[in-house]
């Protein structure tokens, strides 16, 4: 006797059966979220380059106040925190988005990219014109934490490779600005944008397990 699994009704899923929602954080998109094997649902938080602008102006400000003679030693400390207050409302607001969405989706847990270092203050970075080396990890804790407060899953995953490769093939695939270009013409994925398919890649190792499909990806 033959048995044919069939699909199960549209009626939600089980109570055992888990939603791996992956974030991708960066400094174009803050947060790029979207549901393991689900392209067309992905959400881009945080998209308006605002954490850009206040960054440009806390570089440019304490850079101009420390070249300055006759400057007090506090000023610049006065400018980082006040440029220091709108950031971290808008990065509040953004954690509150990528969260809401997240709890959007079925027993969700959060997947994101596993990182190692803690994140140091802005103090220490406010003459870098590099964004990522607070922010990324600054982002993450953050994501954490209001995840932690909510009471949702986080998973981390290894996140070489993400946003080089195809989220369905796993091939690696072409990088056109904002955009991810799969190359396998059997694959069915054209292109997207590339932020979008990095989440959908490590909500997939989320799901599946990171070290299996990281393996296959440098066979
Ligand atoms: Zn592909």
């Amino acid at each position: 006797m033959s048995s044919e699994r069939r699909s199960a009704p549209s009626l939600g899923v089980g109570p055992y059966e888990r939603t791996y929602v992956g974030i991708d954080v960066g400094e174009k998109t803050l947060a790029a979220v979207a549901p393991a094997g689900t392209p067309g649902e992905a959400v881009e938080v945080g998209a308006e380059g605002r954490i850009r602008g206040y960054w440009n102006h806390l570089r440019k400000t304490t850079q101009l106040l420390s070249e300055t003679p006759g400057v007090p030693a506090n000023a610049e400390a006065a400018v980082l925190a006040s440029e220091w207050r709108r950031m971290r409302e808008h990065l509040e607001e953004v954690i509150d988005d990528v969260l809401d969405v997240v709890e959007q989706h079925p027993h969700p847990i959060l997947v994101r990219e596993e990182f190692n270092s803690s994140p140091t203050a802005a103090w220490c970075h406010r003459h870098s014109r590099e964004l990522g080396g607070w922010l990324i990890p600054t982002l993450i804790e953050a994501i954490d934490q209001e995840a932690a407060a909510r009471g949702v899953d986080v998973v981390g995953v290894e996140p070489d490779w993400s946003s080089q490769v195809c989220h369905r093939c796993l091939e690696r695939g072409r990088l056109e600005r904002e955009t991810f270009r799969c190359q396998n013409e059997s694959c069915g994925v054209d292109y997207l944008d590339r932020d979008v398919n990095a989440a959908l890649v490590l909500a997939d190792r989320g799901r599946y397990g990171h070290r299996r499909r990281f393996r296959e990806v440098n066979r």
